[in-house]
């Protein structure tokens, strides 16, 4: 029995219809405060801000970005170009 291996190529890009989700928590010991996600980082920066200015300590945080990505396979057939050309995303 013979074994073929076949090997895929693969490429993992953001969704570019949706922007990141941002959202930011006090690193200041004992605070709780976070603040309300958004897809605009300069409102949670404001926010942030804010947080500072009434709490003058509380000057660091953590902030995350979330975005959705997807898989797109790349096909392994030369096009006219000699290079490969991604295949047709499924979404
Ligand atoms: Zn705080």
């Amino acid at each position: 029995m013979r074994t073929v291996m076949r090997f895929v190529n693969h490429r993992i890009i953001p969704l570019a219809r949706k922007r990141p989700v941002v959202s930011a928590k006090c690193l200041y010991e004992g605070c709780g405060w976070t603040a309300e996600t958004s897809d605009d980082l300069a409102v949670v920066d404001r926010q942030g801000m804010s947080h500072t200015g009434l709490s003058p300590h509380h000057a660091m945080f953590g902030r995350t970005f979330e975005d959705v990505a997807i898989v797109q396979r790349v096909s392994q057939w030369p096009t006219t170009t000699g290079r490969s050309s991604p295949a047709s995303p499924d979404y």
